[in-house]
């Protein structure tokens, strides 16, 4: 899929939707992606761009349907079928309450509006910022978006090809243009699930864009926050 570098204002009512950069997703972390932490940077150069930023944080129960363990002799990235329809098993992950489900101590940004949690109903995964997999129960974040006059959102973190990818699909299908921030992501690419996002983007019209498309004026005294941990 072509990733544009065209010059793109961001705009007041743009929202910066950050997914899931979280320790677990991080080398070193339970479900690492490779280069995980490598999307922080860019996304602390391009922060300062938006009047709004949103974080999304993986939050599971400690017994997950999502997670192998859960399932007798299934294996993690193994499918299952759950009662909404296939669903990959993971390694347990983003546990509610554990260092893994903490958000990287290298994240600076204070400045976020909303942090987002999905994933707590036991039964049910939620890789969109907006549906669980079921993909009728909402998280209230198009809700959010509208009450706020939020009207397109850009997307970055963890991963590309799962959390990123089908919170951008379903932006589309709520309506709201959906960019997604290209090296300011990480995918798993597991059983071609690039490929896969990718046809899908083109279907639904999610954009795909270099961080250095880009522009804006940024105040040159709107600062990083501090790591969130030390909230
Ligand atoms: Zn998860």
């Amino acid at each position: 899929m072509r990733i544009a570098i065209n010059p793109l204002q961001i705009n007041p009512q743009d929202a910066l939707l950050v997914i899931d950069v979280q320790n677990d997703f991080c080398p070193g972390g339970a479900l690492a992606v490779a280069g995980g932490d490598e999307v922080i940077p860019v996304i602390h150069r391009i922060a300062p761009r938006f009047d709004h930023i949103l974080l999304t944080q993986d939050w599971h129960s400690p017994h997950h349907a999502s997670f192998a363990h859960a399932h007798p002799g299934k294996h993690p990235f193994e499918q299952t079928e759950m009662s909404y329809g296939p669903q990959t098993l993971w390694p347990d992950h983003c546990v509610q309450g554990t260092p893994g489900a903490e958000f990287h101590p290298a994240l600076r940004l204070t400045q976020a509006e909303l942090i987002l949690r999905k994933g707590f109903r036991p039964q049910i995964d939620s890789y969109s910022a907006f549906f669980e997999n079921d993909r009728t129960t909402s998280t209230g974040l198009a809700g959010y978006l509208r009450e706020r006059n939020l009207t397109r959102v850009f997307l970055v973190g963890l991963a590309y090809d799962y959390c990123v990818g089908y919170s951008a699909l379903d932006a589309r299908r709520l309506g709201f243009p959906a960019i997604v921030i290209r090296d300011a992501c990480r995918a798993i690419d597991l059983n071609g699930s690039v490929a896969s996002i990718e046809a899908q983007f083109v279907a639904a019209g999610v954009e795909l864009v270099d961080s250095v498309s880009l522009s804006s004026s940024v105040d040159p005294n709107r600062q990083l926050g501090v790591p969130l941990k030390h909230l």
